[in-house]
């Protein structure tokens, strides 16, 4: 097994600290979602300034206290200094409440149209991924999607509160500050500033190499993860193989590289803020230094050094979160880069503009000269090989067309051009005459059902399993669809019946209880187009053989494709194709393949000779709960 992830090549960490034009690009939209709150930004941006005039305040609150306090022991007047202290002192106290109430406001509301942005975002996203076809799908990692429907939106979410609101908060409190500690004495204000640019600097570079090793060991997480998960997935073949050495060695190399990674990332925060604090003080001891010799010399009051001093603490945290703010600039642009990348995405299938229903009479469908290549391996950049070549046939209400070839011959790419999952290279498709391209997908799907060969059961009742594409379904109907399938005798004796949960924390149904499963929920849609696609393999002959004649029964509307290794599934359709690399070799019924003596022929009794040998593999009467 290969360690590497899939996300690495897109999450690599950005080269330069530098900000491109398409990050501002992708910051002014992040900026332009925001703005669709633009009650919410604006109390979020007012109330920011207010608490940052509060804080601003109380220094000097701070430097007159110590005036007046120390009036309170000089030979002045006692009561008037008492009442001074007592007037700062409940100034202090106000403005420190206001700035407070102020702070848990703008915390509030950026956090508020932050989350509002993420809601909408994941909306919009979840709402693509419907849209987006299978050609896209097939080319892009599952974990991949996950992920940045999830960190992807928490990183633009941030930028809000803890980027635009901490960057006006932090500088108004720097540019007023300055301007304050300037305008009364020039070399205090300076040495009282001294430590902010550096501290800036390093706590920038710091956060972004942070980012970076962040990034790192997210994907060494996410390896961990995979290999975790397909441990715990294929765990029966691990201890069959007796290889939970192997298993854990590789665990283990993952695990000790993601520890190097964290080891890195504490170095580096604890070297820089040693680094910031360093500054700081040594800030602070020279402000002590030069405003006490002005105090000795009669040129400043102690209370103004004093409100120095705390202009110094106040100024400090934000300073040192200026890091953070860059980060959350920088992780909202990539993550904003990556995430619109997928919401600009255009769906290749979609309607046509002014597409209308299929209308079905006969249900006839029909393939034309159909040729199919899949896009993905030229995305990949390999040849894009010929799946389907020249393909046609057609089949009608009450008829069956019965498919079969060696695996790879593209037997369910035809099943999947069908209700349009991709789009035909050439030729086309039509049912009742109307193109499938030109009318609308969801008519068409809805007339169209396709029992996969991979059965997907959600973690759900049974009853609403069936139910899925008809959730209105009365449970009669649910039932008769689950007998047709030959699965409600099982059900019924379930203890809770179609109650039962099924999935992982529910029963576990085997292979072919799954199978009927699946074909329960496709023949309850009542589709006028039903395809099979090798849905009973797992299936033995003769339950498969009381499914087929329950359908038949209630066919005649509609027109069946079946898809099957196992010959005896289809030897009663009404056409069988033959299909090998892609094109049709072979076509007739069966008696008619049977007297060509060709590939059908031989295959049918190399079948008969082996008794039928996927039956060996298929379910017996005592699958069941594990
Ligand atoms: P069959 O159903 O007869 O086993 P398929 O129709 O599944 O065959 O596949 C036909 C060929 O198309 C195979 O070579 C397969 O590798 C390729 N193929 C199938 N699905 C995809 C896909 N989503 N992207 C690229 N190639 C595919």
């Amino acid at each position: 097994m290969s360690f590497n992830h899939s996300l690495s090549a897109r999450s690599a960490p950005p080269a330069a600290i530098t900000i491109g034009l398409s990050d501002l690009k992708i910051l002014r939209r992040v900026i332009a979602m925001a703005l669709r709150y633009r009650r919410g930004m604006a109390v979020a941006l007012v109330t920011t300034i207010i608490a940052a005039l509060f804080q601003l305040m109380i220094p000097q609150y701070l430097g007159q206290a110590v005036d007046s306090a120390q009036g309170l022991l000089g030979d002045g007047d006692p009561a008037a200094a008492r009442a001074a202290l007592w007037q700062t002192a409940f100034l202090l106290l106000g403005a420190s409440i206001l700035r407070g109430l102020f702070t848990m406001w703008h915390n509030y509301q950026g956090e508020a149209v932050g989350q509002r942005i993420a809601y909408d975002l994941r909306m919009a996203y979840y709402a693509q991924l419907q849209r987006l076809s299978f050609g896209f799908h097939d080319q892009t990692h599952t974990g991949e999607l996950v992920t940045r429907g999830m960190l992807d939106i928490e990183g633009i979410r941030m930028v809000i509160n803890a980027g635009i609101m901490r960057l006006v908060l932090i500088a108004f409190l720097l540019g007023i500050g300055a301007v304050l500690l300037l305008r009364q004495d020039v070399l205090l204000g300076l040495i009282a500033l001294s430590f902010v640019p550096f501290a800036a600097w390093r706590s920038i570079v710091a956060r972004l190499r942070l980012r970076a090793s962040w990034l790192a060991l997210q994907e060494k997480m996410g390896v961990l993860t995979r290999v975790m998960e397909e441990n715990l997935g294929g765990i029966r073949v691990v201890r069959a193989f007796a290889a939970q050495p192997h298993e854990l060695a590789k665990f283990d190399e993952v695990s000790e590289e993601t520890l190097t990674l964290a080891d890195r990332r504490i170095d580096i925060r604890v070297r820089n803020t040693a680094a910031m604090t360093y500054a700081f003080f040594i800030a602070m001891g020279l402000l002590l230094w030069v405003g006490g010799g002005k105090v000795l010399a009669g040129e400043i009051s102690v209370g103004m050094l004093a409100e120095y001093l705390a202009f110094m603490a106040i100024l400090q945290m934000p300073v040192r979160q200026l890091g953070m703010t860059v980060n959350a600039f920088a992780r909202a642009s990539m993550s904003g880069g990556r995430l619109f990348e997928i919401l600009d995405r255009e769906p290749e299938i979609a309607d046509r503009p002014g597409a209308e229903d299929l209308e079905i009479s006969d249900a006839a469908l029909r393939f034309e000269h159909v040729s199919f290549a899949y896009e993905g391996s030229a995305a990949r950049g390999e040849p894009a090989l010929v799946t389907l070549h020249d393909i046609s046939f057609e089949v009608k209400a009450g008829q069956t067309l019965g498919i079969v070839g060696p695996p790879g011959s593209g037997k369910s790419t035809i099943a999947h051009l069908i209700p349009r999952y991709y789009d035909v290279g050439a030729g086309r498709i039509t049912i009742d005459s109307q193109d499938v391209r030109e009318v609308t997908l969801a008519s068409l799907r809805r007339a169209v059902s396709l029992v996969q060969q991979d059965t997907f059961l959600f973690t759900a009742s049974i009853e609403n399993n069936v139910a899925y594409g008809d959730p209105w379904a009365e449970r009669e109907r649910i039932a008769q669809s689950s007998e047709t399938a030959r699965l409600h005798d099982y059900i019924a004796g379930l203890p809770r019946g179609y109650e039962t949960l099924v999935g992982e924390r529910g029963v576990s149904l085997s292979g072919g209880q799954r199978q009927r499963l699946s074909i329960a929920r496709s023949i309850l849609v009542e589709a006028h187009i039903l395809v099979f696609d090798d849905s009973t393999a797992a299936v033995d002959a003769a339950t498969e053989q009381g499914i087929r004649e329950a359908l038949r029964s209630q066919s005649a509307g509609r027109a069946t494709i079946i898809i099957a290794h196992r010959l005896g599934s289809l030897m009663n359709a009404d056409e069988i194709v033959f299909l090998e690399e892609g094109r049709i070799v072979e076509r007739g019924s069966h008696a008619a393949l049977m007297a060509l003596g060709g590939r059908y022929a031989s295959l049918y009794r190399l079948q008969s000779v082996g008794n039928e040998p996927s039956d060996a593999d298929a379910e017996t009467d005592r699958e069941g709960e594990r």
